[in-house]
């Protein structure tokens, strides 16, 4: 199978989405971006034994490679609408092919968002998705805008996903908890709804792909402050708890990558807002404040922890 029958074949579905002017087979996409929304870009890569697992099922690699762009959509309070991938793949292996579409169009179709263009070449497994996606004018979320005072929240269980992992790699008893947290490693859920809910409400967002601590770090540094996290309200998931132990569950966590909840930030007088916007939706649990100072300090009963390890560095 060659190139052209290889993207034909899979990656040439017509779009149900009217705003796509033109698609796949052409130079480059068109699409229209209405005169009162902002386009939002954002781009990832997903390497083999990086990001997934060697030998990891394809539907699963399609699914998160769109899952970690929709996460970005969601931290900045955007409506995902199109997107372009670009594939290296050793060889055009079609069961794998198809697979990967399956996982892929899954979860496009459940965000209606079309896939307009993409590249595709001969090389080691690794996939970026490059998504677009639109934000009302009059304001979008970011990092860098927590204010001294804001109750610091994060959506989710965090800490599952690194769980999943861990059974994974350690081939550790697949019980019923297990299998809940390596389906949460595998398919992790963008936070999409929760993100538009938060616009105009959170001061600043991230979404976790790198570790509770390790993201909200990040919202310090960008917003000039520090971040005092409550170890006594930090919600520990329990299917986490019947695999590991107490400690190796709190570590995950704080550090553990891949969950794709968001950590957001609320000044007091929106709180009762944002209880209502994110009322129904995935639950979200007040986890500590932002304060004065810099970096990110948790504590126990009045008591400092000793600082937990950063989350995942490709370069350190
Ligand atoms: P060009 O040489 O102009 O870059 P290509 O030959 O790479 O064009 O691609 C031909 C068409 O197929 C383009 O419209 C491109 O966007 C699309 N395309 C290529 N690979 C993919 C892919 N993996 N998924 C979706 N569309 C793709
Ligand atoms: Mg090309």
């Amino acid at each position: 199978m060659g190139e052209f029958d290889l993207i034909a074949k899979y990656f040439s579905r017509s779009s149900a989405r009217e705003d796509v002017l033109l698609d796949v087979g052409d130079d480059a996409a068109v699409v229209h971006v209405p005169p009162d929304k902002r386009l939002v870009a954002a781009v990832d890569t997903i390497v083999e034994g990086v990001h997934f697992l060697p030998g990891a099922a394809a539907a699963d690699v399609g699914y998160r490679a769109l899952a970690v762009n929709l996460s970005d959509m969601a931290a900045m309070g955007a409506m995902p609408a199109w997107m372009t991938l670009s594939l290296s793949l050793p060889r055009a292996d079609e069961a794998w092919l198809a697979g990967f579409a399956t996982g892929l169009y899954d979860l496009a179709d459940k965000y209606a968002v079309a896939l307009v263009g993409g590249d595709t070449v001969r090389g080691p497994l690794a996939v970026t998705v490059q998504i677009l996606g639109l934000v009302e004018a009059d304001g979008w979320l970011t990092r860098s805008h927590a204010q001294i005072g804001d109750t610091v929240f994060v959506s989710g269980l965090p800490g599952e996903a690194a769980g999943g992992l861990a059974v994974l790699q350690q081939s550790l008893p697949q019980s019923a908890d297990a299998q809940r947290l390596i389906q949460r490693f595998l398919r992790p859920e963008p936070r999409v709804a929760l993100g538009r809910a938060l616009r105009m409400l959170a001061n600043a967002t991230i979404d976790v792909s790198d570790g509770v601590i390790s993201d909200l770090q990040h919202i310090c540094e960008q917003s000039d402050c520090g971040a005092h996290i409550d170890m006594e309200v930090f919600p520990v998931s329990s299917a986490l708890r019947a695999c590991f132990d107490a400690s190796k569950c709190e570590q995950m966590a704080l550090n553990g990558g891949d969950d794709y909840e968001l950590v957001f930030t609320v000044p007091p007088e929106r709180l009762l807002a944002v209880e209502a916007a994110i009322a129904g939706g995935v639950r979200c649990t007040p986890i500590g404040r932002i304060v004065a100072g810099n970096g990110v300090q948790c504590f126990r009963g009045g008591q400092r922890l000793a600082l937990a390890p950063r989350g995942y560095d490709h370069f350190s």
